[in-house]
Formats: C-alpha cells, sequence, structure tokens
C-alpha cells in the first residue's frame, strides 16, 4: 500500500534561517553505539565550529545509560537529545523515522548526518522524504561552503568523478557517511548537557513487531573491524587457491577481503568484498593480494595505515596506494611468507 507520510515539509518559501544546528544521529542497537556515532560527531563539530551553532548527537532508545550517554558528549557533542522509551528498544524502521521527523519539526536542526549503515540506509531516506528535503548517500567528505551550505561530497559514475552536492532550499541538510570514512576524535574536557525528550505516542506506532533479535555471525561485521585484512583478487585464478589468502590471514589473525574480481568468479562470498559496492575498511594492515588496485577496490580500501600489495605486474595501479609493494608471483610469494611467519 501506500506510505503515508507525515507532511512537516520545509519547501522552498519556508523560513531557511530558523533551521539551527548540526545533529549526530548516534546509532544504538541492542545497548552499544555504532562507532560510525562518533566518527559523526568528530566530523559534525568541525562542521558546527565553521557554522558556530551547537553540535547535538540524537539518542534513540531503551534503557540508556549515563556513560553511553557522556561519551557522545566526550566526542565533542554540546547536547544529546535522549528519546527513551520501551518502543525503541528495537530498531524500526518506522518509529524510528516518525521519531526523528518529529523531533525535527520540534528543534529544527539545519544538518543531518547518520552513519550509511544497515539501519541509517533504511529509515533516513523515510526521515528525508517526510520532510521534504533532500539527501545525499555515502558522503566521502562534507564541508562548509562561504554561503554556509553543507557541501557533500560522494564519488559518482562509479567512482571516475568526486560529486558535491548541495541543497540550497531545503532543511535539514542530510548526509550518510559511510563507517570508518571519517576518524573519530575524543574532546577531552568537553562539556556538554543532556535534554530528555518525550514524544507523542503516535510516534511509537509500527506495523512492525521485533520477537528476537539473533546478533549477526557472519563475516561482514569482522570485516569492518578487522585489524588486519587480507584480500585476494582474479590473479588467484581458481577457487582453490584462496586457502592461500586464507592460510595467510589465519595465521596473521586477519579477516578476509576480496575484490569484486574475485566476488564475480564466486571464490567467495560478496559479504567479503572491499571498495564502492562492497565494504568500506580501514584497518591497520591491509594486504591486497593479486588484486589490480582499480578505483572502484581503492576506496574502500585506501583508509587503511599500512597497505602491502602483492602483484606480478609492475604497473598495477594498487602500487601507487601501498604502503610497501612486493611485485612478484603470489604463487610463489605468499607460501614463502607464509613460511617465514611459521618459522618466527
Ligand atoms: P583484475 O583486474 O583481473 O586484476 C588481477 C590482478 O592480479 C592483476 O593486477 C594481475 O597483475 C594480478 N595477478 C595475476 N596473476 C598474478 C600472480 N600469479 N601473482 C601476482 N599477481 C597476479 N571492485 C572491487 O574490488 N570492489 C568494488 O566494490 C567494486 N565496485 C565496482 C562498482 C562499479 C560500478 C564498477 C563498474 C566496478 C566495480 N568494481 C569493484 C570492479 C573493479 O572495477 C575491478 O574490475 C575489480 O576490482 C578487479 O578485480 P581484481 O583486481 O581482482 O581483478
Amino acid at each position: 500500500g501506500a506510505l503515508s507520510l507525515p507532511e512537516v515539509g520545509t519547501g522552498p518559501a519556508a523560513d531557511l534561517a530558523s533551521y539551527k544546528g548540526v545533529w549526530v544521529f548516534a546509532e544504538w542497537r541492542e545497548g552499544v553505539i555504532h562507532k560510525v556515532g562518533h566518527e559523526l560527531l568528530s566530523a559534525g563539530r568541525k562542521l558546527a565550529d565553521k557554522r558556530s551553532v551547537e553540535l547535538a548527537a540524537v539518542l534513540l532508545g531503551y534503557q540508556l545509560d549515563k556513560t553511553t550517554i557522556e561519551e557522545l558528549i566526550s566526542y565533542g557533542a554540546d547536547v544529546v537529545y535522549v528519546v527513551d522509551h520501551p518502543e525503541l528498544a528495537h530498531f524500526r524502521d518506522e518509529a524510528y523515522a516518525k521519531a526523528i521527523v518529529e523531533l525535527i519539526r520540534q528543534k529544527k536542526p539545519e544538518i543531518l548526518l547518520a552513519g550509511a549503515t544497515s539501519m541509517g540506509r533504511s529509515f533516513i531516506p523515510r526521515v528525508a522524504a517526510s520532510v521534504k528535503t533532500g539527501l545525499t548517500a555515502d558522503c566521502t567528505e562534507l564541508d562548509i561552503s562561504d554561503e554556509g551550505l553543507l557541501l557533500q561530497t560522494r564519488p559518482a559514475f562509479g567512482g571516475n568523478v568526486m560529486a558535491t552536492i548541495v541543497c540550497p532550499n531545503r532543511r535539514p541538510q542530510m548526509a550518510t557517511v559511510r563507517p570508518k570514512v571519517m576518524k573519530p576524535e575524543k574532546k577531552p574536557g568537553h562539556h556538554g548537557r543532556v535534554e530528555n525528550l518525550t514524544l507523542s505516542e503516535e510516534c511509537f506506532k509500527s506495523r512492525v513487531e521485533v520477537l528476537e533479535v539473533i546478533p549477526e555471525q557472519d563475516q561482514t561485521a569482522k570485516l569492518t573491524e578487522a585489524d588486519i585484512i587480507v584480500s585476494g583478487g582474479r590473479g588467484l585464478r581458481k577457487s582453490e587457491n584462496f586457502a592461500i589468502v586464507e592460510e595467510l590471514a589465519q595465521l596473521i589473525k586477519g579477516a578476509v577481503g576480496a575484490s569484486r574480481g574475485a566476488v564475480e568468479e564466486g571464490w567467495i562470498a560478496p559479504s567479503h568484498q572491499v571498495g564502492q559496492t562492497g565494504r568500506t575498511v580501514a584497518p591497520t594492515l591491509y594486504m591486497a593480494v593479486g588484486i589490480a588496485g582499480a578505483i572502484q577496490h581503492v576506496v574502500g580500501m585506501q583508509g587503511s595505515k599500512v597497505i602491502v600489495a602483492v602483484n606480478k605486474d609492475p604497473q598495477a595501479p594498487i602500487f601507487d596506494v601501498a604502503t610497501y609493494g612486493v611485485v612478484a608471483d603470489l604463487f610463489e610469494f605468499v607460501p614463502a611468507f607464509v613460511q617465514k611467519i611459521k618459522q618466527e
């Protein structure tokens, strides 16, 4: 059926100047704040300072504890808007969207940022549609223009250009950012206040009821959190050879990643894919084995601290982003490397 969304649209004629402040949606699930919330507060802090406005963290959940709230302040929030309600114990699109829409109506933020996580991706577009504003998904850079607008930059056309998008006539200006794109930075000694807000019961009505929550066990979560990742590409030639990458990963306690080339060959599940249409990762160590280094792969791993590339082609573009480049046949180098580690 058709969705009936509450209309609070700003429209071109609305008083844009009455919208003030930068908001970060602090994603909370089963008692834990998603790290992207901390990352966005650090990014939001800079935007708020440039606009000389307040930075707010918006926290929806149930039985929210003091430490969680205070931590948001330590990442730069001037105020934490808390809505604590049993109906917010589990994430549901409709309820979360209605809650944020009502908060926007009450407080009128000029900018709203959220993580491009499965949660953000699913309900933030509803919020934008409800308030009739624009939304730029998957931004990799945020800034403020000379006119005071939010500059929302993201890769476009298969990563071939970086597009900067503005939303001049509607409020709030909304953007999502993938986890690990922005750096979280604590602000020691930063002070902030907490405001507990109540919303109308109408907000919590939803056609969905959560019966049980089963934590995700698959690789996806492991991949984005991993400190070490060893990724394999089409250079591995066949499915069985992926074992070479897996053995190395296991040995150095890393997670296994892949290029889309390897995923398309069916050698490994899509949940392992790193890149523009896969996961964005930023581990301490990223090893790319038999991966060419196409831009769509690189955008998903260039934030890694140390990048080691193994490729037999000295011209491979992966060497442009690699900290250490190994020009070698992977079938010779990796087994020898594994042997060496085992000896030590
Ligand atoms: P190839 O390009 O085939 O490269 C294989 C590499 O292995 C070569 O550099 C070769 O020199 C090397 N090699 C071969 N044999 C050996 C050997 N014995 N020893 C050492 N090295 C060897 N790609 C992603 O990875 N992630 C994405 O999210 C993604 N999203 C995309 C989105 C769009 C819209 C498009 C158009 C493309 C996307 N791609 C993505 C695909 C991307 O453009 C590349 O096609 C892909 O990354 C190539 O994978 P590959 O490097 O494994 O394979």
